[in-house]
């Protein structure tokens, strides 16, 4: 098991609905030197990116792409949930169903911080449907960047989300993958990945 897998199976608790806590270390309090090392973890596999921005989505991703972005160097941008339909132009827009509270959100990102010069790397803290992930792409693409690849922290591997963006052939690096979870005993599988 790497770091991440470790820390998660003891650490993680898992609830009714496939859903995993992850609280204590990732996403409400947050272990920095946890979080420094998934900098460093996806730094070293996306070394040969030439990536100028690193996206993600509010709230959670930021607390894992900043300490991506302070590796590479670059400026980190997170799509923000705008509840205004009072959209002017300026900003990229997508619509994303979210896993956890089954609404959906409108987010947006500057035109002034994404446009055809970058290559971007987009991270978040989970993959389930792949809903976050397809409308930060979106917004990459049509920014006119290049999305370089896509790194998640924990990838629900029953769900599809990850098929679908490996399918749709873009590089997603996910530093554990879940297989299967049991809410019973609490059990949780991991991918062996190499
Ligand atoms: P997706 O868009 O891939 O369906 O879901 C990804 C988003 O939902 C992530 O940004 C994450 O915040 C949230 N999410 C999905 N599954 C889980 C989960 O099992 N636990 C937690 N804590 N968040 C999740």
């Amino acid at each position: 098991m790497n770091f991440l897998e470790e820390r998660i199976a003891k650490d993680g608790i898992v609830k009714p609905g496939n859903v995993l806590k992850v609280d204590s270390f990732l996403n409400h309090q947050m272990d920095i030197a946890l979080m420094n090392e998934i900098g460093k973890e996806f730094h070293r596999r996306f070394a040969d990116c030439p990536i100028t921005k690193v996206l993600t989505i509010e709230a959670s991703g930021i607390a894992i792409a900043y300490p991506v972005a302070n590796e590479f160097g670059v400026p980190m941008v997170f799509a923000k949930k705008s509840k205004s339909i009072n959209i002017d132009g300026e900003m990229y827009v997508a619509e994303v169903e979210s896993f956890t509270h089954q609404n959906k959100n409108q987010v947006v990102v500057s035109k002034k911080f994404l446009g055809p010069e970058d290559h971007v790397l987009i991270i978040d803290d989970f993959l389930a449907n792949g809903c976050a992930l397809q409308g930060l792409i979106s917004i990459v693409e049509a920014a006119g960047a290049t999305v370089e690849g896509l790194g998640i922290a924990v990838e629900k591997g029953f769900q599809i989300g990850g098929r679908v963006i490996r399918n749709l052939g873009y590089r997603l690096e996910s530093l554990a993958i879940v297989d299967a979870m049991d809410p019973e005993t609490g059990t949780i599988t991991f991918r062996e990945q190499n």
